[in-house]
């Protein structure tokens, strides 16, 4: 890299206006923010991004899925390939301050580096804020329709419901097809790089500063519906009831003894039970349990899958019962790029700072981005291990140095990609 290029860091007073600007949209008394997908502290977040994106002179573009776009041409044309630097504004109801939005900075303040200093790189640079990844309407939507996963019955069958995603993309005047036609040739990006709070504590343990992230862990789910029978919870024995709650809460509590022992590092979650009637003089009919797991690894992800509905079965045989099964669907894990995280490594380490191997335990739209093109994450420690939670927190050294590796990465790439090896 040649020396101009070696001195150059992100403005972080800047960054840090923007920051804090944006957390004023949707901020709540604790001191987090509330920006569901589409709704009004949401929508003016969205225009702060492309007021600032006008005002450092980026071209600003949005497609049908109400992705945002600020677009730097540094590339040789302005036809050529574009490094897409990603993240999200939307927020979980009563969300921090950092998640998604550091990225969004970061990225923007990155660009502008690049142009006051008229940086010249092998392909343009885009920062992209992506619809709904936190999943107020259908989870990951404007990055799975960039990559062309998405699938029309998702749709028709929302995570947040009909209603919701209908409203929210009347609030944004955006439809169904249009979000479809969002899909965007491959051939046409370089790489795709997100910088992200950890939301967990493997970083502050380890004392690192900097987490590059090696695959973003796969994720499926199911609703178990154990079936039984209403009786009077007084005049019929223990013995003679087929009670739904004994299959429900005996899985609970299996399952997490069946990852610990046969599944380390990979995670299971029963989330909700709804039990019907649902009245406590009458023994329990049916009950919906919704059980999630997840891995790093394709194959242990299927193994506990197998487990997960075995276990299921067992138990409604133990305790006489039926039982119904539907899928909420998988996403196999996705492992960031080699070359970008090669990339991330020599930026931390030409900038001093301890890094550290980890795989990604939530999800992000870096994983739709993997299944096109090269992609990589690079994490900065949260405080405590805190997210979706105002208690939210990272030191604003670790979002500089997080801001300046994500910059060193860009430079990288282009390094790598102008003298291929
Ligand atoms: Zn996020």
């Amino acid at each position: 890299m040649d020396k101009s290029k070696t001195d150059l860091f992100i403005n972080s007073e800047r960054m840090k206006d923007d920051f804090e600007v944006l957390a004023e949209f949707g901020a709540t008394g604790e001191g987090g923010v509330h920006r569901p997908t589409f709704s009004p502290a949401h929508l003016k977040a969205r225009d702060w991004f492309r007021d600032q994106a006008h005002a450092a002179g980026f071209e600003v573009k949005s497609d049908g899925a109400g992705n945002q776009s600020a677009i730097l041409y540094c590339g040789p044309e302005p036809g050529s390939k574009t490094l897409l630097l990603g993240s999200h504004l939307d927020s979980v109801p009563n969300g921090g301050r950092f998640d998604g939005a550091l990225g969004i900075v970061a990225a923007m303040e990155s660009l502008r580096i690049v142009k006051e200093n008229h940086i010249k790189l092998p392909f343009n640079l885009e920062v992209i804020d992506f619809t709904d990844e936190e999943g107020t309407l259908v989870g990951l939507l404007g990055s799975s329709a960039l990559s062309g996963s998405l699938a029309r019955e998702t749709l028709h069958n929302p995570r947040g419901g009909r209603e919701a995603l209908q409203e929210g993309l009347n609030a944004a005047g955006i439809t169904e097809d249009s979000i479809l036609s969002a899909r965007r040739d491959p051939h046409g990006l370089t790489g795709y790089l997100e910088l992200h709070i950890e939301q967990g504590s493997r970083l502050l343990n380890a004392r690192a500063s900097i987490g590059v992230v090696t695959v973003v862990n796969g994720i499926g789910s199911y609703r178990f519906t154990f079936v039984g029978r209403a009786d009077h919870a007084g005049t019929t024995t223990l013995t003679d009831r087929l009670d739904a709650a004994q299959g429900a809460c005996s899985l609970a509590l299996s399952v997490r003894r069946l990852a610990l022992v046969g599944f380390p590092g990979s995670t299971v979650n029963v989330g909700n039970m709804i039990f019907s009637p649902g009245a406590f003089n009458i023994v329990p009919e049916r009950v919906q349990t919704w059980v999630e797991y997840r891995s790093s690894n394709s194959k242990v992800l299927n193994q506990l899958e197998a487990s997960l509905l075995e276990r299921a079965r067992a138990e409604a045989r133990r305790f006489s019962l039926e039982l119904e099964i539907e899928s909420g669907g998988k996403h196999e894990p996705s492992p960031m790029s080699e070359a970008v995280q090669a990339c991330i490594i020599e930026a931390a380490e030409k900038l001093s700072l301890k890094h550290l191997p980890l795989a990604s335990g939530a999800g992000h739209d870096a994983q739709s981005l993997a299944g096109i093109c090269p992609a990589g994450m690079i994490f900065v420690p949260s405080e405590g291990g805190a997210s979706h939670s105002p208690r939210e927190f990272t030191h604003w050294e670790d979002c500089q140095n997080g801001a300046n590796v994500l910059l060193r990465t860009v430079l990288n790439m282009g390094d790598h990609d102008s003298h291929p090896s």
